[in-house]
């Protein structure tokens, strides 16, 4: 086994450097000896690999102290001999914002120079009941569009466009930094590599062109607010022959006066009189299908629950039906007849209950009347 390098002497940096001036002097040196950058020569990949561990260790807080005290003996130690290239994800975040532009340019970009339009968001507001049964729903949606004129070229018909003076055709740039020679897209041409010199009178140039796009779009039954439905292809159109965007309805559901949505279960609250929730009862009850029937048992409290199975919303994966919830509430009267009154002064007397002063007085009143 060879002697390991010094980390802080494969990074060029200071022992006491601070977390950015190492990871600045990992990008600058990674970049150097990436594999993309040296196809085929076995000893920048080497130099690579050694960077990328350096880096590993020096960019870990805990793993950089114990490098600090023990060397590389005590990283052996803890986390086993080995480094496990494939496993270090800080690799993909120091890279990204710079292979962004340098090397994924070519990845964003189609071979015809093509850019993909742009995704839109539209937001639906819908009525509770067409969102348990789905709907079919007509809306209007500001887009751009490709140039008719110009075929999406963004050419005057007639005209030819002229390779770009700046990049030569290339649709990249090059320029000198320090030891290493960077390529970034050339700002001209935005790396289309041609320039238009005489544009389109209907879109500037762009290719592109506003309309308003009349769409009918299927809510499936089942959507609740914040559901979002994709309908591939219906967002901008795409650039110089790019793929056009994708269209994202985004639902937003009405409250509804009676029912509330709890997932796929309907709830609501009824109300009952005394005497139904002591005696029991047959009452109708408002669902989503119109007017159904429940029983309230006798002996029934307030806050009790009653589950009418399968009145609910429509699974949106089409499977079943959720329940309606009915939260029965008994009410107390608030007025009462004198008839009323007096039943349930009765019914006081019955319970033994002498609590009540004033129906107390009532009552002997009443009973001096008959007597
Ligand atoms: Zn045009
Ligand atoms: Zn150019």
């Amino acid at each position: 086994m060879t002697q390991k390098r010094d980390y802080y002497e494969v990074l060029q940096v200071h022992r006491n450097a601070s977390e950015i001036e190492i990871k600045k002097a990992y990008r600058k040196l990674a970049f150097k000896f990436h594999p993309d950058q040296n196809s085929g020569d076995p000893e920048a990949e080497i130099k690579f690999k050694e960077l990328t561990e350096a880096y590993s260790i020096l960019s870990d807080g805990q793993k950089r102290a114990l490098y600090d005290q023990y060397g590389h003996e005590g990283l052996n130690q803890q986390g086993g001999p080995g480094f496990d290239f494939n496993g270090f994800g800080g690799f993909a975040d120091v890279f990204s914002d710079l292979f962004g532009e340098v090397f994924g340019a070519s990845g964003r970009r189609r071979a015809g120079g093509g850019r993909a339009g742009e995704s839109l968001r539209y937001n639906l507001e819908i009525d509770f009941e067409e969102a348990v049964f789905g709907t079919q729903a007509k809306i209007k949606v500001p887009r751009q569009k490709s140039c008719d004129l110009c075929g999406g070229s963004g050419q005057q018909p007639g005209s030819e466009p002229e390779v770009c003076p700046t990049c030569k055709g290339h649709g990249q740039v090059r320029y000198q930094q320090g030891f290493f020679s960077v390529s970034q897209t050339c700002a001209t041409c935005r790396g289309e590599g041609r320039v238009i010199k005489n544009p389109c009178r209907q879109c500037q140039g762009s290719g592109r062109v506003r309309e308003e796009k009349s769409l009918s779009v299927k809510i499936p039954a089942g959507v609740e607010s914040g559901t979002r439905l994709k309908l591939v292809g219906e967002g901008g159109a795409g650039i110089n022959g790019g793929p056009p965007g994708d269209l994202y309805v985004v639902i937003e559901v009405r409250e509804h006066p009676f029912f509330q949505r709890r997932g796929d279960d309907l709830y609501c609250q009824v109300e009952i009189s005394f005497s139904q929730a002591a005696l029991g009862a047959e009452i109708e009850v408002e669902t989503i299908d119109g007017k159904s029937s429940i029983t309230v048992a006798g002996g029934t409290q307030s806050g009790e629950m009653v589950c009418l199975k399968g009145k609910g919303v429509p699974s949106l994966n089409g499977y079943g039906r959720g329940d309606q919830i009915v939260e029965l509430v008994v009410v107390t009267p608030k007025k009462l007849t004198a008839r009323q009154r007096e039943l349930f002064l009765e019914l006081a007397r019955e319970e033994g209950d002498n609590s009540i002063h004033e129906g107390k007085s009532l009552f002997s009143k009443v009973r001096e009347l008959l007597e």
